[in-house]
């Protein structure tokens, strides 16, 4: 089996397997005030330390959660108090369903957002939270995070950047973007699922919490830290993938692809270099996917989905795809990933394709 899935989970690092066995080993709530205590609190104050300097913070400003969807839940609840809230339309769901209402900022068919109507949307109102992902999970696509900051702050706009994707793949550094905060989560870095953190940048790191327990994270977010979990995600952090090899190997696939018929989803724009988002014409999405399972190659449609269905993708639909945001396939190249599994993807990719056009894969309803 070729797990070509790293956007939904990358394989776990053994960098991050070994902190974790380690941390393991020690006994203690990193609250309590006796020896064990504080070895737990050290290891997770530590590792805050290096994953905010990692990606441009300061450790006071960092904040522990369960994953990108809390850190994403937690900006916006607490960034978002008192202001107009603007999302851009390719958002993952952990943005969309924390911000209900929220006006939306639409993107170009390569799914870039639309600076004129973010300006035009700062100016139109009082100061708001906008929130703008660095890279999308479908299709790669790298906004211009950078430009939307110094516009937000002309405005005394927040920006908050979901950069769950980004990490581990690009530089993400919240000081050089310019942003107010960063959603991260580390099993999208080759650490274990289940941690993440909220990275504020100083001038909003009081904030009000979603959680408030038991005052931990410094108020910010109360539960007692995941240790482990925590050790694992500081091994990871430093991480910057493979790039020139791992794009090599995503254009070799998607080359193929397109040769038997496939469109690149967001092709014209910059992409994270292990991402391709292939549409079919006329090939629906979920058949695709189990047709690359039966012939031993991991892909998703579009977002993975908790309960298993398949919906259409609102990313794809966003960028003006129409029927092809049903048809359509995202392959994401993991760490580790090897020749062999590219070759094993064109191989699976090209019967797929054949099977469709003699009509064995049925379209999209
Ligand atoms: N944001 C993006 C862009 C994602 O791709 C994901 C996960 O797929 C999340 C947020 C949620 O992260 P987590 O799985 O850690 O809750």
């Amino acid at each position: 089996m070729h797990y070509l899935d790293a956007n939904a989970s990358e394989p776990l690092r053994p960098e991050a397997k070994a902190a974790m066995s380690a941390a393991f080993e020690i006994t203690g709530n990193p609250s309590s005030v006796h020896a064990h205590g504080r070895a737990a609190r050290k290891l997770i104050e530590d590792a805050r330390e290096k994953i905010a300097a990692r990606f441009g913070a300061r450790g006071q400003d960092t904040v522990f959660t369960s994953g990108g969807t809390e850190a994403d839940a937690l900006a916006i609840h607490a960034l978002g108090i008192g202001r107009r809230v603007l999302i851009s339309a390719t958002e993952h769901d952990a943005v969309r369903s924390a911000a209900p209402g929220a006006d939306v900022l639409p993107v170009s068919r390569d799914g870039i957002v639309d600076l004129d109507a973010l300006r035009a949307w700062l100016a139109a109102g009082p100061p708001g939270l906008v929130c703008v992902m660095l890279a999308n999970n479908e299709t790669g696509t790298i906004q211009p995070v950078e430009q939307a900051a110094a516009l937000c702050r002309t405005h005394g706009a927040l920006l908050h950047v979901d950069a769950v994707q980004a990490a581990g793949r690009i530089q993400v550094d919240l000081t050089a973007l310019g942003c107010h905060s960063l959603a991260l989560s580390a099993h999208k870095m080759g650490g274990p699922s289940g941690v993440g953190a909220l990275v504020l940048s100083p001038e909003v790191s009081g904030i009000i919490p979603l959680i408030a327990g038991g005052g931990q994270e410094r108020g910010r977010r109360g539960g007692t830290q995941a240790v482990p979990a925590i050790a694992g995600f500081a091994a990871v952090c430093g991480a910057i993938f493979d790039q020139p090899q791992i794009a090599a190997l995503r254009d070799r696939a998607e080359a193929a692809a397109v040769r038997i018929g496939a469109i690149v989803c967001g092709g014209g724009a910059p992409r994270l270099a292990n991402t391709t988002s292939l549409a079919l014409p006329g090939a629906r999405a979920d058949t695709q996917v189990i047709a690359m399972d039966l012939a031993g190659v991991a892909v998703s449609a579009g977002a993975a989905c908790s309960s298993g269905k398949v919906q259409t993708s609102h990313v794809l639909t966003a960028m003006g795809l129409g029927a092809l945001a049903g048809e359509t396939i995202r392959v994401s190249l993991p760490w580790n990933v090897s020749e062999a599994a590219i070759e094993a993807f064109e191989t699976a990719y090209s019967r797929m394709a054949e099977r469709s056009r003699r009509g064995l894969v049925p379209a999209a309803a």
